[in-house]
């Protein structure tokens, strides 16, 4: 039994290249778990094997700046020369129904929606090392030398900010990590300043007869 209706906002962030995507993916492969992902919105181009409206939606620039001015992203940042945010709505939208909702976003972005959302569960996905990180951004095949020369650089930043998360899991094996994040959200779930309110109404008590010792 869930003892609070509303669901967790979860903040998965890392490194450029630490597979983050393939975690995420192993994450809503598992049994029994009511997550759902925040597509993001994107000005980049598109990867050969990436679909519109199920790895990003897709935009133009001006597109983009125009949904800035109207206020709908939860958060949003540039990224090696691109816009990446979070549609507003549809976050919302699954909170509200009881659904974890699951936002992979770079630090930037991670750190806006702290500060809006200060209950967010933050999570660092960080590698086994750097080397690990260096060759997978490498290997990857996708981009120009320019591009991953910046995401390198881009990366080495983003290593330094763990310290701005709940939350550090190394991404060592895909299934592991995966199990990991199900675990630290399972628990989230229970803690008691997230139930308290909700128990008490359980049992009868008023919450204003909470003692705090
Ligand atoms: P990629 O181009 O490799 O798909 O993504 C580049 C970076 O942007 C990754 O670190 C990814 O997590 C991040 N990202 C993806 N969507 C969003 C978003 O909506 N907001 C922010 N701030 N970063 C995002």
């Amino acid at each position: 039994m869930k003892l609070n209706d509303r669901g967790l906002l979860i903040v998965i962030s890392g490194p450029s290249g630490v597979g983050k995507g393939t975690v995420r993916r192993a994450l809503f492969n598992m049994p029994k778990h009511n997550l759902t992902y925040s597509v993001s919105m994107t000005t980049r181009d598109m990867r050969p094997g990436e679909v519109d409206g199920v790895d990003y939606y897709f935009v133009k620039k001006e597109e983009f700046a125009q949904k800035i001015k109207e206020g709908k992203f939860l958060e949003y940042a540039e990224f090696v020369g691109n816009y990446y945010g979070t549609p507003l709505d549809k976050v919302n939208e699954q909170l509200d129904k009881g659904n974890e909702v699951v936002l992979e976003i770079e630090v930037e972005g991670a750190q806006q929606v702290k500060n809006k959302v200060p209950d967010c569960v933050m999570i660092f996905i960080a590698p086994p090392g750097k080397q690990a990180l260096y060759d997978r951004l490498r290997n990857r095949g996708t981009e120009s030398e320019e591009v991953i020369q910046q995401r390198i650089e881009k990366a080495n930043r983003e290593f330094q900010k763990a310290y701005l998360y709940d939350y550090i899991v190394v991404n060592d094996d895909v299934n592991n990590a995966a199990d990991r994040i199900m675990a630290i959200i399972r628990a989230e779930h229970a803690k008691t300043e997230r139930s308290i309110h909700a128990y008490m109404e359980m049992i009868g008590e008023n919450n204003n007869s909470i003692d705090k010792p």
